[in-house]
């Protein structure tokens, strides 16, 4: 076959799929042409084969037309399958196949417990300060868990009444503070830490639980002072609840650090007029915080008078209580749906 004829035939082609595409009423059609005309052994394809047995001086001018035929039938049939899916589809809604007044399946969501999520919103605003996050085992020796933190041998909190023991020399960590001491051990000052995580202690009513989270912070350095720690902490609070909380310190005690203070915010449920969930004080105590006792910094070999530092800690489900009006701790324990599913999509 000459390059003339290669080009009739070409010509061809064309006018006898034009004709059959116009004739196609279904997709199966649609499919069938595409293979008889594109496919690996199609009849545009085998124009390409022919091209072989022209002279070389033809073959561009050849090569050009098959491409152009076959991109045009590939538009073509392209087009013609999108209409008739589309027709397809309006006929089934038309033939009531498809009823689509029926109400969606609803899909399960899942969400974050709302103590993870106050964990990482608090986590957020503390590593957005410079804090990092540190983790410690929750099954402590007493030296780690108390005589390292400066509780005294016979400190009440040491008590059976108080401390879940496992055997006779570790136990059930009571609060996350002996990751400070774990912290300090391996690192030098400057440092600045935050550490969550769950503690244990033999106590259960409506506000307290024998399992429960805390977040506890500490910063090391040189001249830090009390000023520090009530700008930090007010910051981060009034981040967390909202400007319009003024935060209190009053004077208390802590084995670990001197001087120590609770930390107060305004009542979140009344804005500081006096309510029955802040017995009509205004105030809700939220978090103990202090100066790291010269005694601690001993047990870890820093030199009180070189370095200062604070600590500050919370717990977790009363943080969470307040921020989403919660009465009850052992709602967090009890893995109802009903109760979970009311912090679905809420923002954090
Ligand atoms: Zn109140």
């Amino acid at each position: 076959m000459n390059g003339t004829q290669l080009l009739n035939n070409i010509a061809e082609i064309r006018k006898v799929a034009e004709a059959e595409i116009a004739a196609i009423n279904t997709l199966d059609e649609a499919s069938a042409c595409k293979v008889k005309y594109l496919g690996k052994k199609g009849l545009v394809t085998s124009v390409l084969q022919q091209m072989r047995d022209v002279g070389a001086e033809e073959r561009p001018k050849i090569g050009q037309e098959v491409n152009r035929l076959k991109s045009h039938l590939e538009d073509v049939l392209q087009n013609l399958q999108e209409k008739l899916n589309t027709q397809r589809l309006e006929m089934a809604v038309a033939s009531a196949d498809v009823d689509v007044t029926l109400p969606g399946r609803p899909r399960p969501q899942g969400a974050l417990h709302p103590i993870t999520r106050i964990q990482e919103e608090a986590l957020h605003i503390l590593r957005g300060m410079g804090f990092s996050v540190a983790e410690g085992p929750e099954c402590e020796t007493d030296y780690y868990n108390f005589t390292a933190l400066n509780f005294l041998p016979d400190h009440p909190a040491r008590d059976m009444q108080d401390t879940f023991y496992v055997g006779e020399s570790h136990l059930l960590r009571t609060h996350t503070s002996p990751v400070q001491i774990r912290v300090m051990e391996k690192q030098k000052p400057p440092l600045a830490i935050v550490a969550p995580g769950a503690v244990y202690r033999r106590d259960a009513d409506v506000t307290h639980s024998p399992m429960f989270h805390q977040i506890e912070g500490l910063l090391v350095d040189k001249d830090v002072r009390m000023t520090d720690l009530k700008g930090v902490l007010t910051d981060f609070l009034q981040t967390l609840f909202g400007k319009q909380f003024s935060v209190r310190f009053r004077p208390s005690f802590f084995p670990f650090t001197e001087p120590s203070t609770e930390v107060d915010i305004q009542c979140v449920f009344c804005t500081g007029k006096g309510c029955r969930i802040c017995k009509q004080t205004g105030w809700l105590e939220i978090m103990g915080a202090g100066m790291v006792d010269p005694e601690v910094f001993k047990s870890v070999r820093y030199d009180p008078n070189e370095f200062s530092g604070f600590a500050f800690g919370m717990g977790l489900e009363r943080m969470a209580m307040l921020k989403y009006h919660i009465n009850d701790i052992r709602l967090f324990f009890e893995s109802d749906l009903r109760f979970l599913k009311q912090f679905i999509g809420r923002g954090a």
